[in-house]
């Protein structure tokens, strides 16, 4: 990786931000995401007058000569923590006891940890976090609240409270945007854009298991903050976006109960386009379907607003958590089942239209299982509603199950129903997978669907790559392709949470057995035919394998 090796050699930073990667209801800093914690930590730094050095956790994992060049260093800022965790692909966050593995080998600087790790820690969900104090993490200094705040108040002597202000954050988020380029992966990297802090849900006392609520009642930023940063980070050289930052992008400064500010969201989203104009990524994150039923209409032009400007194969991410109303009831959640199906029919019908072939914009479901309440029938019921989706012909980008991880502070932490019905969870988790992933795989992404820029982050003999985006379709290619190369793909099959591609245009001359077995139509008695004597035209291809949309995706030549 010539990339890390220049950094560790060339330069010499005295200070050095660790990216143990976040993960939140309202934020995603995994990569190929990089937080907007990192990049405001990074901009109180430079505005102390520091160099910072950036790595992240799996860098730290793989090459031992970034501890030893952080001893050189007077400070070391971790940020990390997952409160929703999910299944990561392109890398894993730190674990509490590499933090204090960490702090134990940083013995020169003073070590501060900052994120929604101090919320509190677990390895998986379906555990209880473990509260988080300096005994457990081994680090100098917490850094509670918003993590450039608290870092700024530690530089400026003062005791770190965190207390968040866009007025402060704006400036150190435009400060700090071009340490992505520091980023391993760069310019393959996505940056969360940040629009609010806050759930709308903070006076009713926000969903049981929830984390946001700890940033107190809603704070919307102003449209030229964001405009500022996403001009630094797009001079920076970041060409993917995601306005990923906040519980609801359709109430982005709302007027009231959420009603979408057309206004403003015009002003947002077209603005972004004219202040990174070389972006080839423009996704959101999430929406709370209660929005879009309440405000029906004007919730439709929010959603146009956003396809006139973003760019196709985005998810607009629902937190339905149960499809159960005692469940529901009893972990104040947003919304009620029937409200969701409306708001995916919606969605459907707005965002459903394809450019390329590709959907410009589709719901995503989440369930959060383990939720007090919860009986053996809460799972019929969630099972149920995923079937309504099927029978009205709905299409959905894809559908998380995660099981709570309780919080100290929050209900779920007292109730919650963990452990009681693990056989049915697992149940349904089989059965969405297998008779309902796959076939909407098969209908939102149908075989010869392109895929363009698509970045090998697994190499084998089945290699894995992803699109850079909102929720990105893993795709599996039977080929051994070369780990962060870019290539475009061909769709040929479905799995239960990926699709099985081949580069495109596929070199049908040349492929292996191995991976001519996956061409759909190809059986038993024909493939040995085609194998021996490969079609010289999409004539000969249809001849042997019949009608096919692959056959005019096909490289024919000898
Ligand atoms: S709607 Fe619920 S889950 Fe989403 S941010 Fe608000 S409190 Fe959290």
């Amino acid at each position: 990786m010539p990339l890390l090796q220049n950094t560790i050699a060339t330069m010499t930073y005295d200070a050095w931000i660790i990216d143990g990667y976040v993960d939140e209801p309202t934020c995603l800093g995994v990569p190929p995401y990089i937080s907007p914690y990192v990049r405001t930590v990074a901009g109180v730094l430079y505005e102390h007058g520091y160099n910072p050095g950036y790595c992240t956790i799996d860098q730290i994992r793989t090459d031992t000569r970034y501890l030893r060049e952080m001893n050189q260093a007077s400070l070391a800022v971790c940020i990390a923590g997952m409160t929703v965790p999910g299944t990561y692909l392109g890398g894993t966050p730190a674990s509490l006891l590499e933090i204090s593995q960490i702090a134990q080998a940083l013995t020169h600087p003073t070590t501060c940890l900052s994120g929604p790790i101090l919320f509190g820690a677990a390895q998986a969900g379906g555990n209880l976090a473990t509260p988080i104090d300096t005994e457990n993490t081994g680090c100098n200094i917490h850094l509670p609240g918003s993590p450039a705040e608290s870092l700024h108040e530690h530089l400026s002597g003062t005791e770190p409270t965190g207390k968040f202000s866009y007025q402060l954050q704006d400036q150190f988020a435009y400060k700090g945007s071009k340490i992505i380029t520091k980023h391993p992966s760069f310019p393959n990297i996505i940056a969360e854009i940040e629009t609010a802090r806050g759930c709308e849900r903070y006076e009713s006392g926000g969903c049981s298991f929830c984390t946001e609520r700890f940033y107190g009642a809603p704070i919307y930023r102003d449209v030229q903050a964001i405009l500022a940063e996403v001009s630094a980070l797009s001079q920076a050289g970041c060409i993917h976006f995601r306005v990923g930052r906040q519980p609801d992008i359709l109430a982005y400064q709302t007027t009231g109960q959420n009603k979408p500010n057309l206004d403003a969201l015009e002003q947002l989203f077209s603005g972004i386009r004219t202040h990174a104009n070389t972006l080839k990524t423009l996704h959101i994150d999430n929406v709370n379907p209660g929005t879009i039923t309440a405000h029906k209409e004007i919730s439709k032009e929010a959603l146009e607003i956003i396809i006139k400007y973003h760019t196709p194969g985005d998810t607009a991410a629902f937190g339905l958590e149960s499809a159960d109303p005692a469940v529901i009831s009893a972990n104040n959640l947003s919304v009620m089942p029937d409200e969701v199906l409306d708001a995916i029919e919606i969605v459907t019908e707005i965002g459903g239209k394809r450019t390329d072939g590709i959907c410009e914009l589709l719901s995503g479901l989440n369930f959060v299982c383990g939720l007090a309440g919860e009986t053996k029938e809460t799972y019929i019921k969630n099972k149920e509603f995923l079937k309504e989706i099927q029978k009205r012909k709905l299409l959905i980008r894809r559908v998380n199950i995660r099981q709570v991880m309780p919080f100290p502070g929050t209900k779920s932490y007292v109730e919650h129903t963990l452990g009681q019905h693990k056989e049915a969870f697992i149940a349904f988790k089989e059965w969405t997978r297998t008779e309902f992933d796959t076939p909407m795989l098969a209908q939102v992404f149908p075989i010869g669907t392109i895929l363009h820029d698509l970045i090998i982050e697994k190499e084998g003999t089945l290699s894995f790559g992803r699109q850079i985006g909102s929720y990105p379709l893993l795709c599996g290619i039977p080929l051994q392709m070369k780990e962060r190369t870019t290539c475009s793909v061909v769709i040929i099959g479905h799995g239960k949470r990926s699709v099985t591609a081949l580069p495109y245009p596929i070199p049908i001359n040349t492929l292996p057995l191995s991976a001519l077995r996956h061409i759909p139509g190809l059986g038993k008695k024909t493939i040995s035919k085609f194998f021996a004597k490969r079609p010289k035209n999409a004539e000969e291809f249809t001849a042997i394998i019949g009608p096919s949309p692959l056959a005019t995706l096909c490289e024919y030549h000898y």
